[in-house]
């Protein structure tokens, strides 16, 4: 909180993005508790300028500098400033003018920034689970020095987050991370073979952005949130089991030491976690649809299918191993995401773009930062070779 008033200062990265726009909705129904001070997007300058005339933040940066005109001109008539660039991503989260980042930028594009947000002393809403596959050692340790908090956005972390509030004594036995098992649950590898760019977009439960939406029909997004959840929670990976749950109602459990177990349940709606990272310790009243037992009368569980989604199993391997074999995976995945989306690869050609990733770039065992960053570009150069892009 600031100090003239109880109004939380938001800086929104990653403004245009599914998250974004649906954070800018939670501040639009609380002008009392938010106010958005900066947005940040990356290459869409019209939703930002449209954003930036709605909420009348201090700050907008667009990352593409081409667009930097086209946006200051729009804004001329206001005393909004306009920055541009990578640079003043993280220039402007260092700034002193809000209280709390919500992370929202999607990738690894998301680190820099965020890291200059927790070096800072800003709260962060973390929904870029990259940063946290990266990097997560360093982030974390930074954030207990720092004294800042990281509140989870992502629904399943978010889930675990709320079962653990006045359980800080006691110890997880292990945490049940959900999924709902993507478009393509039950499907096999002679089908996914010619899964295509369209269908692969269509999550069944969800609407996101297209870099998470194919993550999670492959599963690797399941993998990268139980390596978020290792940082967040400090677990040990055997402390993290994957259940597949359909219908999205249970977003996650707790199990602790006496067998009990804690779900926290509703119907998939992300304004709900960004709302409550937003306003944590704080429950803010709504009118997001409530979950009906009477009109959703089973829940249903199954084992995640590995041999199928291989992608998963080399994300338990980075989980397991840890050290640099995490950001490996991520940086590898990111290039074998957009080349599928860009038709450019199939669907199963992903998993092996970032098994060979993972062999070929060295292993380190406790890398410093710029250990990260040099694992993660000779991961991408690795991986596009392999692609041909
Ligand atoms: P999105 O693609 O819809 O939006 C991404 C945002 O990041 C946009 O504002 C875009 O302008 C910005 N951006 C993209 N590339 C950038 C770059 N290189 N530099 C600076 N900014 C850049 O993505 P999303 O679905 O909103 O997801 C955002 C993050 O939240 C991801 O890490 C995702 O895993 C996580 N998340 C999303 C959801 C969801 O429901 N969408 C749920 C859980 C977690
Ligand atoms: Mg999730």
């Amino acid at each position: 909180m600031n100090g003239n008033n109880d109004i939380k200062r938001i800086a929104l990265f990653g403004s245009t993005g599914s998250i974004g726009v649906q954070a800018l909705e939670v501040i639009a129904a609380h002008p009392d508790q938010f106010s958005a001070e900066v947005l940040t997007a990356h290459g869409n300058d019209e939703l930002l300028v449209k954003q930036a005339r709605q909420f009348n933040p201090n700050i907008v940066v667009i990352g593409d500098e081409k667009k930097y005109g086209k946006v200051k001109e729009a804004l001329a008539s206001t005393d909004i400033k306009v920055f541009c660039g990578d640079k003043a991503l993280e220039e402007v989260a260092g700034m002193d003018c809000y209280d709390m980042m919500l992370a929202g930028i999607v990738g690894y594009a998301g680190l820099k920034p965020t890291l200059k947000a927790v070096q800072t002393g800003k709260a962060i809403a973390l929904a870029n689970k990259e940063t946290l596959v990266v990097a997560g050692d360093i982030v974390m340790e930074m954030a207990v020095e720092k004294r800042v908090p990281i509140i989870p956005v992502d629904s399943e972390h978010s889930a675990i987050f709320q079962c653990l509030v006045g359980e800080t004594r006691n110890k997880i036995e292990k945490v049940i991370l959900t999924a709902s098992g993507g478009p393509f649950l039950g499907k096999k590898p002679n089908f996914l073979v010619n899964v295509k760019r369209e269908h692969a977009l269509q999550h069944p439960n969800w609407s996101m952005g297209a870099k998470i939406s194919i993550d999670s029909a492959t599963l690797m997004n399941k993998g990268l949130e139980m390596i978020e959840a290792k940082w967040l929670f400090n677990l040990q990976p055997d402390q993290i089991q994957v259940q597949v749950h359909p219908q999205s109602i249970i977003h996650s459990m707790v199990q602790f030491e006496d067998g009990s177990i804690k779900a926290q349940m509703g119907l998939p709606d992300m304004k709900l976690p960004i709302q409550y990272a937003m306003a944590f310790p704080h429950r803010l009243q709504n009118d997001f649809p409530r979950y009906d037992f009477r009109k959703i009368s089973s829940l249903t569980f199954e084992e995640p299918d590995l041999r199928t989604f291989r992608n998963l199993s080399l994300a338990m391997e980075a989980l397991e191993k840890g050290g640099n074999l995490p950001c490996i995976l991520n940086a590898a995945n990111e290039i074998a995401v957009y080349a599928f989306l860009k038709n450019r690869i199939g669907f199963l050609d992903m998993t092996d773009v970032i098994e060979k990733t993972m062999s070929k770039v060295a292993f380190i065992a406790k890398p410093t930062l710029e250990e990260y960053f040099e694992s993660d570009g000779e991961a991408r150069t690795f991986a596009a070779d392999i692609i041909k892009l």
